[in-house]
């Protein structure tokens, strides 16, 4: 596996290459990521991961100071799961490079966008030069950050953009919990909440199969358990709109809170 930091570098590397998967993550690295990173090296010859806490994203600088960082243990996982290619630039690596003007799409104001202004401005202005960086034939995204990837993909299809988006599955623990980095900083007791939330929403989705949504009865369970929530919507995933009842399109999104810890998640 070779290291590289520089864009420059690692631009070159599609002189010789076309067949490239990319993931890019910010690091700190858990079995989601290393389920994108093994697809990637199923399908193709090469693979790159980026490493790069991007900081035009985090709307709460307390966040992206206490952004967990394991460099050396992530180098390891890499190594050990194949990986061709790590790419762990500095700020100034991927801002100063210069790349054509994109657009950008149109973001309806609902969940994290709603809730987190600036957010997935600040994700399209780091994916616009990760892939114009690295134009990779496939970009691997999770599905545990849904919107984000339908932003994504807006913006690779709006501005024509050769790579095509792989989205892979959420990987969760025993109990159900999406795999974070920030599940670091969960207690066991938080973990337990978290599994019962995750029971909680699948059992509402399966007694409300084509009926009309009890979102409110889901809300008054967090009220009742005193637990903060930003957002549950009822979203259908084809059109990436709210809906009223559960179809087998509905997914349920919701941003909550345990020991102060924002979580996201889709059920
Ligand atoms: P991050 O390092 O949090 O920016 O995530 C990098 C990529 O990994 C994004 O495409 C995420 O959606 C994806 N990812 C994060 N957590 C998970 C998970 N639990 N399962 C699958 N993919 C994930």
């Amino acid at each position: 596996m070779k290291i590289i930091k520089k864009s420059k570098e690692i631009h070159d590397l599609f002189k010789s290459f076309n067949h490239i998967g990319f993931v890019p993550t910010m690091g700190n690295l858990h079995k989601g990521h290393v389920s994108l990173i093994k697809q990637s090296l199923k399908e193709n010859k090469n693979t790159i991961v980026s490493i790069f806490v991007n900081p035009k994203q985090f709307n709460n600088k307390k966040d992206l100071k206490k952004y967990p960082k394991s460099q050396n243990s992530d180098i390891k996982v890499c190594k050990q799961l194949g990986v061709n290619y790590l790419f762990i630039p500095n700020y100034n690596e991927v801002y100063e490079w210069k790349t054509k003007k994109y657009k950008y799409p149109k973001i309806v104001n609902f969940m994290e966008h709603q809730f987190r202004k600036g957010h997935f401005k600040g994700v399209l202005m780091v994916i616009e030069k990760l892939l114009n960086i690295i134009p990779a034939k496939r970009i691997y995204l999770g599905e545990k950050d849904y919107q984000q990837l339908t932003i994504i993909k807006d913006f690779i299809k709006i501005n024509k953009i050769k790579s095509s988006v792989v989205a892979c599955k959420t990987v969760r623990d025993r109990g159900g919990l999406a795999l974070s980095s920030r599940n670091k900083f969960l207690k066991t007791i938080n973990k337990n909440t978290a599994a019962r939330v995750y029971k909680l929403i699948k059992e509402y989705k399966k007694n409300y199969k084509n009926k009309k949504f009890g979102l409110k009865n889901l809300m008054k369970w967090f009220e009742k358990n005193k637990l903060k929530f930003d957002y549950i919507e009822n979203i259908n995933i084809k059109k990436f709109k709210r809906e009223g009842k559960v179809t087998k399109n509905s997914r349920i999104f919701i941003a909550y809170y345990l020991n102060n810890i924002r979580l996201i998640d889709n059920i």
